[in-house]
């Protein structure tokens, strides 16, 4: 489907571009992102997709950006981490899941839900 989208400062014609970085919420920016662009002011319209398309991954650095920092405990010879509740809630992981430790690299690791 081919939309025609109209700059409503100056009625002219908007071109399909990859925006290199957008904040659509402040602070949290987001790399390469398509919007329609006025040639001739620069002004922005985004399409309901797009829209929804941002908001998720505002969602997911939201969730990314938790920073949190805990403290290791130990438990028998193995070492506890917590995971924080928000967290949790927002992955729907539940106490008896299973989950993967990948390790990534010297300074950590991953922990995944088993498939
Ligand atoms: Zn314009």
């Amino acid at each position: 489907m081919i939309m025609r989208i109209i700059c409503t400062k100056c009625r002219e014609e908007m071109t399909k571009v990859i925006l290199d970085r957008y904040e659509y919420v402040k602070n949290f920016p987001l790399f390469r992102i398509p919007a329609y662009q006025c040639r001739n002011c620069g002004n922005l319209f985004f399409t309901e997709r797009m829209i929804e398309e941002m908001e998720k991954r505002t969602e997911e650095l939201k969730i990314h950006s938790f920073g949190f920092s805990r403290t290791i405990a130990t438990s028998g010879k193995g070492l506890v981490v917590r995971v924080p509740s928000d967290l949790a809630s927002h992955l729907r992981l539940k106490e008896g899941e299973k989950v993967r430790i990948l390790p990534v690299n010297h300074r950590g690791f991953l922990v995944e839900r088993e498939e």
